[in-house]
């Protein structure tokens, strides 16, 4: 009986108790929805802290739930009038990505990117520190990194995208008045339109009424 109604109820909904119901979201590629937000896909090219392309991503796309790409054309929208926009570092991101940075940060002999994104963090307490997990919201569909750009230009926003320190905050003391004011530009704007942002990396929002916030969803981005 129980697989019966798992199959029905998946009719319509994603039931979180089918285990093994291998459903995949309606992903809405941002740049087909909105052609002028910028994609600078990190993990399908080597510049990333890992220094390779990570396990999942076979295309440099970004890939959202509907009312996640929805949300995000709105802070585009927002932004547009002010000769500012986004671009966009990661969106969906699968399970066998985060897996792969696990065993990065578990392999201390390999400290390549050390001097880009972690100088002053020892890379044995990246997990305790918080900066690596074995989950992540972005598995979910509804989470993005982004920064702010005016034009072909990033905005100056403190410190590089992924860089493992406090003054990566997003309230951080330490870094610029602009950078600052670039940060809270983005964040309300995001907010606006129905994000929230982790305090502890200025580039990263998760959809406050995200439609899966249970699933993590491990489809490679094709
Ligand atoms: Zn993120």
């Amino acid at each position: 009986m129980k697989w019966r109604r798992c199959g029905w109820i998946a009719v319509w909904l994603v039931w979180p108790g089918c285990t093994g119901w291998a459903f995949v979201p309606h992903w809405v590629d941002v740049r087909g929805l909105v052609p002028s937000i910028e994609t600078e896909i990190r993990y399908a090219g080597a510049s990333n802290f890992v220094g390779e392309v990570i396990d999942g991503y076979h295309a440099p796309r970004c890939l959202l739930t509907e009312p996640a790409a929805d949300a995000l054309a709105c802070a585009q929208r927002r932004l547009e009038p002010w000769g500012r926009g986004l671009r966009v570092y990661d969106c969906y991101r699968p399970q066998r990505a985060v897996d792969h940075f696990a065993r990065w940060a578990a392999d201390l002999s390999d400290q390549r990117t050390k001097q880009t994104y972690y100088p002053y963090v020892d890379k044995a307490e990246l997990f305790d520190a918080g900066y690596i997990a074995r989950r992540s919201g972005h598995s979910r569909g509804s989470t993005v990194d982004l920064t702010l750009v005016a034009g072909d230009a990033p905005l100056d926003m403190g410190t590089p995208f992924d860089f493992f320190d406090p003054a990566s905050h997003t309230d951080s003391p330490s870094v610029s008045d602009t950078a600052r004011n670039n940060r809270s530009l983005l964040r309300a704007v995001m907010e606006e339109c129905g994000f929230e942002n982790l305090a502890e990396e200025w580039w990263h929002y998760t959809l406050r009424d995200e439609p899966f916030p249970d699933r993590y969803f491990d489809v490679p981005v094709e």
